[in-house]
């Protein structure tokens, strides 16, 4: 017996124009992420319907839980057309229902098959009827029931209850793929979800300070990514060795600049990586008022140093909300981790907060910084993350 999901699509639905895009991108990106396994796939009316081996259902719900795009999905029976069938399925879908606490219901019916002798209201009724007999407990409540009974009359019939909800959103790579500044800390990877959540699929840049920074540092931001992979269903990992440019900024830069021109210096070795990788925006963890690096005008003096889009999708967001979302993502037990990833030998007491564009950009100019930053690109490393199923 094979285990049948009902996938219902989110904002992909309302995209009249390039519906169609997006479905067949959503239906890759699935296909992609479940590539070690047996899939039966397929689109009508706007849903997918995926058909595995039950053995694979933890997978199969792990992904479709974490895949953009999905807005909620289901574990559905499959029944011949006839009411009997639909009944032995529907008693026993809302018995298990029922026993979970389950004191109301309702029945949702959707008939596309205009042959099939009863209309949906019909088959909800009678349906209905049938569960209130066999399952003396639960009654019915329409407007506010503890658990819904969905019927679909289709070319066959299909049965399920409640599903699960997905991440919403847009389909993983239709807008691109952009490269994501990511750091240890709690801001960076869920940028990098929220933006995935918008399409964009991702690369991750970390600047390493090594020997300044330790070894753990480096695996704690690559579990991060890690973390991400398998959100995204993989992920390249570049990591830039970054200690020659920090050397060079304390040595030559008044230390309440130090922090406003690593940051100038993230923002020009980002640019050069996206440009070889020929990806087309840059991801950054920012929040506006957050730390003295993230006033506007810090923003506008580092951003001059691409001319790639530079997404900040934390910009507006609170802290105990970011928080909030690195918990529901598992990122926040690894971005607590001790490990600091910038040394804090290089932190200034009393940075900088508002550069005065123009002669910040003479006096960072004449650091010459850039042959070190070209280096550093020259030099990074890159490892591909596979998507990892958690046991
Ligand atoms: P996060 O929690 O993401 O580390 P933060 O509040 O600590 O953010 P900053 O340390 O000022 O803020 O960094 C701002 C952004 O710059 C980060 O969100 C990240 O996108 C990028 N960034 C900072 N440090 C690094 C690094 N070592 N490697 C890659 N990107 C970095
Ligand atoms: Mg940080």
């Amino acid at each position: 017996m094979d285990a049948l999901y009902l996938i219902k699509l989110g904002e992909i639905g309302l995209k009249e124009g390039n519906r169609a895009a997006f479905q067949a991108a959503l239906k890759h990106d699935i296909k992609r992420r479940l590539s070690g396994i047996k899939t039966v796939l397929e689109v009508r009316d706007g849903r997918y319907y995926l058909v595995v081996d039950p053995t694979h259902a933890p997978l199969v719900e792990y992904v479709l839980s974490r895949t953009p795009g999905v807005n909620g999905w289901a574990r559905a029976e499959r029944a011949d057309k006839d009411m009997s069938a639909f009944a032995a399925i529907g008693v026993a879908l809302m018995k298990a229902k029922a026993q979970n606490g389950a004191k109301t219901f309702k029945v949702e019916a959707r008939r596309s098959d205009k042959g099939f002798p009863l209309d949906s209201y019909g088959i909800a009724r009678e349906l209905g009827a049938v569960v209130l007999e066999s399952v003396p407990s639960l009654r019915v409540d329409v407007h506010r029931p503890d658990a819904v009974l969905h019927i679909e009359v289709r070319e066959k019939a299909y049965l399920y209850t409640d599903g699960e909800p997905g991440p919403r959103g847009l389909p993983v790579g239709s807008g691109g793929t952009g490269l994501l500044l990511l750091s240890g800390g709690i801001d960076s990877p869920v940028a990098g979800w929220r933006m995935l959540k918008r399409g964009l699929a991702l690369e991750a840049l970390y600047f390493n300070a090594y020997p300044y920074t330790s070894r753990e540092a480096w695996d704690k931001v690559r579990d991060l990514a890690t973390v991400l992979a398998r959100h995204s269903g993989g992920m390249v990992f570049h990591t830039a060795p970054f200690t020659d440019v920090q050397l060079a900024i304390k040595t030559g830069a008044p230390s309440d600049r130090s922090t406003l021109y690593l940051r100038a210096c993230m923002m020009m070795a980002a640019d050069m990586l996206a440009k070889r990788r020929s990806l087309n925006s840059l991801v950054t963890g920012e929040s506006l008022g957050q730390v003295a690096s993230q006033t506007a005008e810090n923003m506008r003096f580092t951003e001059s140093y691409t001319d790639m889009a530079v997404l900040r999708p934390l910009a507006g967001t609170d802290k105990e909300d970011t928080v909030l979302e690195a918990k529901a993502l598992g990122s926040f037990d690894i971005s607590i981790l001790p490990y600091e990833d910038c040394c804090v030998l290089f932190s200034p007491k009393h940075p900088v907060l508002k550069a005065r564009f123009d002669e910040e950009k003479a006096a960072f100019d004449a650091l010459n910084l850039r042959p070190l930053v070209q280096a550093a690109v020259d030099a990074v490393e890159t490892v591909a993350l596979p998507f990892s199923f958690p046991a």
